[in-house]
Formats: C-alpha cells, structure tokens, sequence
C-alpha cells in the first residue's frame, strides 16, 4: 500500500528542517513533525538566544573601552528586559522565516506529538500518517542533576526566561554551555561562580585553551570553584546554598543554574513499536549513513550523543542523508572530523581537528611538533594594563611535512577566524602552507601563519 509521505522527519529543529528541505528538493514528498516552535533548540533556547546575549555583553564590553579612544561615553546600565523582549521578537521572525521555507519548499507540518505506532506509522496527536522512511531528529533538553532541591535552580532554557540579571549567581557545569553562560551573565553584571567538579572547566579542549580561558576568566572576575561535585541546594532564607558532597558549601546564591549536559528527547516516541533501539541515556546508535539499527529509520542531530552537538552538523548530516536517499549520490555521508566548533567565551575560542594530546595518542610522540603564541591584540594599544587579555593560539602538525592537524585559537576574533583556517586543515595544509600565506597586518589572524 502506498505510503502518505516519502520521508517523515520527527523534530522541527535545525536537522529535521534540512533534511526534509533538501529531500523535498529532490522530489520527495516530506513531511516535518513538532509539537513545539520550529527550529528547535538552536534558534530557540541555543545558539541563537545565546549568541544575542554574547553580543550584548560583547557590545557591553566595547563601551567599557570606548573611554581608551577618547570617546566620553556614560553607558547608564542595560535594560535586561528590553534586550530579552527584542531578541524573543527577533526569534519569533525566525520561527515564521522557518515555517515559510518548509511551505515554500512543499513539506508539510505536522503540528503535535509524534510515537511511533509500527515501523512505518507514527501517531502524531491522534492522527495516524505513514512514510517509507523516517529520520529521528528529535534533539534533546537539558539534564538536571538528581538531588535535593535541584528544581530550586534553572536550566539553560531557565537562563533565556530571566526577567533581570541575577546578582549572584552559580553556574554548575565545565562544558560549552557554563562557560558560555558563566561568561554572559559575567559580562552583563552578575557575580558569578563557575562551579566544577573535577579540577578544571573544558578538560576536553586543548591545555591552551583551557589555561588562556581560566586567565580571562580570572581578569573578568569569575569565580572557579573546583572540585565541588553538587549534593544538595536549599533555601535560607532570600537566598540559595549549595552543598558538597565533602561538605563544601556555596552560598548567598540568588540564582544557580545547571549546564551539566544534555539528554536526547527519545522517551514518548515509543521507539519500540518500530524496533529502534535506544542506547540507556535514550541516544540512538547510527551507522556512518545515520542508519538506526532498522534500515529505513535514521537519526541525526543531538539525538545520537556524541561530541559534535551541533547545528551545522545536524545540518550536514540531514542534507547528506537526502542527497544519498533521494538525490542518487550513493555514497554521500558526513564524516565526524575535522568539525570546526567555536565556544563563545570572552574572548571566544576556535578550535579544530586534533589536541596535541589526541595527536601524540594517534600518531606517536615522535611525529607532532607543535607551535605556540601568546600576545595582546592591538584594540588594547590604547588601554590600561589590567583592561588587556591575552590570545593564545596553538597549531598542532604531524609527520615530516607538518601537516596540520589540529588549530587552537582563543582571543577576540577567533569566533570568526576559524572557519577559513578549517577549510585549510581539511585539505590537508601542511605548516609550511600555512607560513606561505601572506599575512594580513595587523590582525590576530596573522599570528595564525607567522608561527615559529
Ligand atoms: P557538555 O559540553 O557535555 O559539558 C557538560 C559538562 O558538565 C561535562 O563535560 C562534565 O564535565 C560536567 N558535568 C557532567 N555531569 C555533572 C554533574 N553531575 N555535576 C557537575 N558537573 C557535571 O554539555 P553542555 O555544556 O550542556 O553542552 C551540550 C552540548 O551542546 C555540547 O555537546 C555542545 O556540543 C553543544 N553546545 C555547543 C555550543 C557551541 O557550539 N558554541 C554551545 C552550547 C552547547 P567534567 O566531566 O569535566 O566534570
């Protein structure tokens, strides 16, 4: 019996959209379901919301120094609630913008909960629709950890629903999204505390990355506090405490908020119907194709785990999944490396590809050289000493040709420098490529090619 649709994506967000998009392109006939606002975490509660905030506290940031270049500049204070009613108006544009490309592009919406009824029928809200495959892009939310009082404190998607700047504040969590939110929320006028539970927030990025972050960190005035596993958050009072569980305590908190990780969205899609199997933290397991362990049921985005939580990513993998399912490019798939990410800190870090450590554990401590710079930009020729931050910025290379392998970069600019350098670390650019570059002068980018 034929099928209603050709494809059925489950999630409105950045992977489900594209998919769907780029399968309707090739003549599928495509369907999108979401029970929430399209576009999901990304322009919702992610990358989007956060990035207006990063601008806001990097627009903050700009009128601290405009006083170095001689402006006389009285910046009286930022109305928090004027900036969070324009950046919701902006992301409520982008809902209606996503919503007129899936018209646009003749996918149909789904409005409503999607499970799964058998291996090509989904209940969505009391409807039953079929398709010949399905792509799983469902996301995921974020985790809370399981101990008392945890509720009293918010998570990210808690962050974005703030009516003012909290005064105090804990940040609990050592990966992208506290010390993204850590840094905001530092630079639009919070005390802030970064609590951690090991000895260091970003134990995965490169050591570069991690002492130069602590450096800023420490200038901006957070707080690190590490080695604090949360065991307990209570109410004294006007104000929160949070325990340890060696009996550390944080306290006169107004605000904690956890970013401790995320959790896919599987529960409630009755997977089991159609027998897709679920990893114990409801990640799915996909092939290199983004194949569920059933054939025609694929998964893509932040619902299959793994380092790369990313939009363009889920982007890429969705759209190379419509081209090799509809588009007849048998083999086309995304390969999970030499994927460029950028957190955005004050000041932001790039990196790409390999740590020196990943480096000396793949290739042998013989085969890696590495090449390090720390400076001050120039935008702080002009400013007091305490007002300047150091960049730093680390290229890893392997082998007799110094083939790069891997770029570490942290100060101003390097949100936007890095993506050029990816293209170069994917062609396979050795060291020598890179010298050969003229440089742009004077930039930061330059120390990128001037290494020695
Ligand atoms: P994350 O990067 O996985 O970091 C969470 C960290 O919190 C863990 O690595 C862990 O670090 C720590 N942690 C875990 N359980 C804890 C507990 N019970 N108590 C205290 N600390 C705990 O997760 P995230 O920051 O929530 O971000 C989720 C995903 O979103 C990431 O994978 C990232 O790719 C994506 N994201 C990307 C961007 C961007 O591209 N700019 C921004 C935001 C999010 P330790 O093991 O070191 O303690």
């Amino acid at each position: 019996m034929s099928k209603d649709f050709d494809l059925i994506c489950i999630g409105g967000g950045s992977g489900g959209i594209a998919t769907a998009r780029r399968a309707a392109a090739h003549g599928a006939r495509c369907a999108v379901v979401e029970r929430e606002r399209l576009g999901g975490t990304c322009v919702n509660v992610g990358c989007v919301p956060k990035k207006v905030m990063w601008n806001a506290a990097h627009t903050g940031e700009a009128l601290a120094h405009a006083a170095d270049y001689g402006f006389d500049v009285d910046a009286r204070g930022l109305d928090w609630a004027a900036l969070v009613e324009r950046r919701e108006a902006y992301i409520r544009r982008l809902n209606d913008i996503y919503a007129r490309n899936l018209e646009k592009s003749e996918v149909a919406l789904l409005r409503g909960n999607a499970r799964f009824v058998d291996e090509h029928t989904l209940d969505v809200d009391g409807e039953r629709v079929t398709a010949e495959r399905f792509v799983i892009a469902v996301g995921g939310r974020p985790t809370v950890p399981d101990i008392p009082g945890a509720e009293l404190g918010i998570d990210s998607d808690g962050f974005f629903a703030l009516t003012h700047c909290p005064g105090e504040v804990a940040v609990v969590g050592a990966g992208y999204i506290a010390v993204e939110l850590a840094g905001v929320l530092r630079a639009l006028g919070a005390n802030v505390r970064l609590v951690v539970r090991r000895e260091a927030p970003l134990r995965h990025f490169d050591p570069i990355i991690q002492e130069a972050y602590l450096e800023a960190a420490a200038a901006e005035g957070i707080e690190v506090v590490n080695h604090f596993t949360p065991v307990r958050l209570a109410r004294k009072g006007q104000t929160l405490t949070m325990e340890a569980e060696d009996g550390q305590r944080v306290d006169g908190l107004e605000q904690v908020v956890w970013a401790i990780g995320r959790e896919s969205s599987t529960t409630g899609l009755d997977l089991r119907k159609a027998g897709v199997a679920a990893r114990n933290n409801g990640t799915l397991a996909v092939d290199r194709y983004q194949a569920t362990n059933v054939p025609h049921i694929f998964a893509l985005g932040d619902v299959i785990g793994g380092a790369f939580q990313l939009t363009p990513v889920a982007i890429a993998a969705g759209r190379r999944l419509a081209d090799r399912l509809f588009g007849g490019h048998a083999d086309r798939y995304l390969p999970y490396e030499n994927i460029p990410t950028v957190v955005f800190t004050h000041p932001p870090i790039g990196t790409v590809g390999l740590t020196e450590a990943q480096a000396r554990e793949r290739h042998g401590d013989e085969a890696v050289r590495v090449y390090t710079t720390r400076f001050i930009p120039m935008e702080y020729a002009l400013a007091a000493q305490e007002a300047k931050r150091r960049s730093a910025m680390k290229l890893v290379c392997v082998g007799d040709e110094e083939r790069v392998v891997g770029v570490h970069l942290f100060g101003n600019g390097a949100d936007e420098m890095l993506q050029g350098f990816a293209v170069a670390v994917r062609m396979g650019a050795t060291k020598a490529d890179f010298d050969d570059t003229v440089a742009i002068h004077p930039t930061s980018a330059e120390e990128v090619v001037t290494m020695t």
